[in-house]
């Protein structure tokens, strides 16, 4: 033990550890205890190269010390105060500084606490507002195969994943799906936008013709993360936008894990070239330093649910931790970062290099396929016959112990860095990776 080792945890029973091998895990713990910049340290000290930015979602690097203080300072200042029917001043600072991000027209926000609440209260918000331009029959909502949008029972059911949804049995109902966009035969080993699948968003056609004027809302990802990244095809989301307004249905992007500077501007959507009216974000809000979601939406959505009432509350939502003081304070620090060092400027420098060393794992082998976008990748490996994600785990589990940390969806790694990465981390990353994949084939 060193001055900087932190003493593992007696006892791992109580925690029932959330979408994890509970058994696996609480017999061979991996551990991660500290964390300073592109690293994290486990109990002993032994550093791992943060190769995923925690869960997408630390940006900025880990231990800023912005962030910190402004916690700290905060927390002496006002520790919790109600926003419903009162206010405290900081969590319309934070309101304001995201506004000035999101896209023009997109500028009143409502706080969450995470990526799943604000993609519950973006449904809620799509249904309010046609309810109250007196479209009320719009109760349909849309999703996309392969589609995460957190683990509430709006998210789970407009998400797109069996595995997420086959244990609870009810949904809601009224749920529709679009396609995924992962065309393996066409797009294998695309570098950035693939160049096929923009039809793929004409699905949205024949909803309509089967459903007529009841749908409300398509929800989907930008570019979707936890289900092996999946990058939208040139054209598919001007398609998806110019469907909704043909047929006037609102159009919602998850951004949790586009949003601040994943993919090389504030937000995905400035990148991939199309404003949706709703846009959901959490993770990199705070640089993950405390819990927080927001729901960003068009002026007119908030107009006319607000303008919809005559007295009285407008919109029968929200959270005891919404704009919670020390989340705001968090944001304020992480967003003050995100513009001072143009955390989007640094991923379009390094995008290229980036690009280059995830296709260079194209030679390892059962790599079956490459998609990547900013600063994200997604390496595909061949399942091993009969154990599905079997391969990919132990792949994770190397790269763990030869420290790296990658996440795996499937039988794909996923990549995601801290935007502060370097040129060497970078090296660091596919080398380490490269190195396991090598040695799990032999
Ligand atoms: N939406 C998207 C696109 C996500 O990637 C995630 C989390 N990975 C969520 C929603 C859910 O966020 P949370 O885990 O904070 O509830």
């Amino acid at each position: 033990m060193n001055e900087l080792s932190i003493p593992r945890p007696n006892n791992l029973d109580a925690f029932w550890m959330p979408y994890s091998d509970n058994k696996y895990f609480k017999d061979t713990p991996r551990l991660l205890a500290r964390a300073e910049g592109m690293l994290y340290f486990t109990p002993e000290g032994r550093e791992i190269l943060d190769g995923t930015a925690g869960l997408w979602c630390c940006n900025a690097g880990h231990g800023r010390r912005e962030i910190t203080e402004a916690i700290q300072k905060q927390a002496a200042i006002l520790d919790f105060a109600p926003t419903f029917q009162l206010g405290h001043p900081i969590a319309f600072e934070a309101a304001a500084r995201v506004a000035e991000l999101t896209p023009e027209g997109l500028d009143r926000v409502f706080f969450t606490n995470s990526g799943s609440e604000s993609a519950d209260t973006a449904l809620k918000i799509a249904l309010a507002y046609q309810r109250a331009r007196g479209q009320a029959q719009r109760v349909r909502l849309v999703g996309r195969e392969r589609g995460y949008h957190g683990v509430g029972f709006g998210g789970m059911s407009v998400g797109g994943i069996g595995p997420n949804r086959k244990q609870f049995g009810a949904m809601l109902p009224y749920v529709d799906h679009l396609p995924h966009t992962h065309l393996p035969e066409q797009n294998a080993f695309s570098k950035g936008l693939p160049a096929h699948g923009a039809h793929l968003a004409d699905e949205l056609e024949r909803l309509v013709t089967l459903h007529g004027d009841t749908i409300a809302a398509v929800m989907v990802e930008p570019l979707a993360g936890s289900t092996g990244v999946l990058v939208p095809p040139v054209g598919y989301l001007k398609r998806l936008r110019e469907l909704c307004d043909k047929h006037g249905i609102l159009l919602i992007f998850d951004e949790v894990i586009t949003g601040f500077g994943r993919i090389g501007t504030h937000f995905g959507s400035e990148r991939l070239g199309v404003t949706p009216d709703i846009m959901t974000m959490a993770k990199g809000l705070t640089n993950a330093a405390v819990p927080m979601g927001a729901v960003a939406v068009k002026n007119d959505i908030y107009e006319t649910i607000i303008g919809g009432t005559a007295a009285g509350i407008e919109f029968f939502h929200g959270y005891t931790y919404s704009g919670h003081p020390l989340a705001a304070a968090a944001a304020l620090a992480a967003i003050d970062i995100h513009v001072r060092d143009d955390l989007p400027g640094r991923v379009r420098a390094i995008e290229d290099y980036w690009q280059e060393a995830a296709h260079s794992m194209r030679s390892a082998p059962n790599v079956i396929d490459i998609r990547n976008h900013g600063l994200i990748a997604g390496i595909e490996l061949a399942p091993l016959p009969g154990k599905p994600t079997e391969r990919a785990n132990r792949v994770f589990r190397r790269c763990f112990d030869d420290g790296l940390l990658v996440r795996v969806t499937g039988d794909i790694v996923a990549l995601s860095p801290p935007l502060i990465i370097e040129k060497s981390h970078v090296d660091r990353i596919f080398t380490t990776l490269a190195d396991a994949i090598h040695k799990e084939a032999a």
